[in-house]
């Protein structure tokens, strides 16, 4: 961190600035120009707060240097996570498919999605049972019924199950039932909610708000990470421009972006990315081509009747379909389906 003060400043005040840092852990280095004075803090800056020093009279700018967060950082952490699912694994040579629909609606739909996927290639069945909707009068989602559905899926299929997770309150029940606990777009933010995963053993698939910047989704991994956490899989689903066309606009350079700072695996979710089933296949094909370590595809065997987002599920059919072509592309990338 650099930090100049204002021109003029008193040798009184910069030093009692400079003590103030050291007293932090810090060691300064000091620059004395003919106008600015200008010094430069080494080490563990991560504990001082920015905002306080930004807020200094005296100062005049602050030119940051290392990134905020530490743990997610790939500084301090060079290789890849790999976050490992009983003997399914998220990150590293592998390119694992998480399909299912976004909502549980009935035994029948839930089992035979499942069936179908697994058959297909997927590794994870995903499915909501309690759900973020905007509306008040939408569908909630099956709640505990649908929990116990999930179970129920992937005691017949062996797929690991992922669902989000919206409030603390059902986290014991989540820790207990779910392989994959997820943070969905609109709880990015929730800081009691991402520091309470944090203190559980459960991986954690933390989906990037719609309005988030990319240090924002890695300061929030930082918040499951400090608590002791640190099987997180990040998720890039698309964020809110001025575009109508689609519902979200998947942002593909945040995938190469993350892996350069972060050594956390992502994932993307073409389906809420997009908005519309047609455009998920090729979405998903430049996913595996930018770099991403996996997908989030909603699949429904009736999207015309799906009660929550069907305009952006696939059909089993069409899935195997993209399946088949994804396995393809792997190949080139070396990457294992
Ligand atoms: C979902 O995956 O079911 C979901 C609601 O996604 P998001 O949080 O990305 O909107
Ligand atoms: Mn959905």
């Amino acid at each position: 961190m650099i930090i100049v003060m204002k021109p003029k400043t008193s040798i009184e005040t910069i030093n009692k600035l400079k003590n103030k840092m050291e007293s932090l852990g810090c060691q300064t280095h000091e620059i004395v120009g003919e106008n600015y004075s200008v010094f430069g803090l080494v080490g563990d800056t991560s504990k001082i707060d920015r905002s306080q020093i930004q807020a200094n009279r005296d100062v005049e700018k602050v030119i940051f240097v290392q990134e905020p967060y530490k743990k997610a950082n790939r500084i301090f952490h060079p290789q890849d996570t790999i976050v490992k699912i009983g003997d399914k694994q998220i990150g590293g040579s592998k390119f694992s498919i998480i399909a299912g629909p976004c909502s549980v609606e009935s035994k029948q739909q839930l089992i035979s999605i499942a069936e179908e996927i697994k058959e297909s290639g997927a590794s994870f069945l995903r499915g909501g049972a309690f759900k973020p909707r905007t509306s008040p009068y939408s569908f909630q989602g099956m709640r505990e019924e649908g929990l116990e559905l999930l179970k129920l899926a992937r005691e017949k299929t062996g797929l690991p199950i992922v669902t989000e997770l919206m409030s603390a309150d059902k986290i014991e029940r989540f820790v207990e039932d779910v392989d994959v606990i997820q943070i969905g777009a609109r709880n990015m933010q929730n800081f009691d909610l991402l520091k309470e995963v944090g203190k559980t053993k459960k991986p954690i698939l933390l989906k990037r708000g719609m309005s988030a910047t990319i240090e924002e989704l890695l300061m929030a991994a930082e918040y499951i990470m400090s608590e002791g956490n640190e099987h997180v899989i990040l998720c890039e689903r698309g964020i809110r421009t001025f575009e109508k066309y689609t519902r979200n606009t998947l942002d593909l350079s945040a995938i190469p972006v993350i892996k350069k700072h972060s050594h956390l695996p992502v994932i993307v979710d073409p389906s809420h990315a997009a908005g519309l089933w047609w455009l998920v296949e090729p979405l998903a094909k430049a996913a595996l081509a930018v770099g991403a370590d996996g997908l989030m595809v909603e699949v429904h065997n009736d999207p015309a009747n799906a009660r929550c987002d069907g305009q952006q599920s696939i059909t089993p059919e069409r899935f195997n379909d993209l399946v088949s072509k994804l396995k393809k592309l792997a190949n080139i990338e070396n990457k294992e389906i």
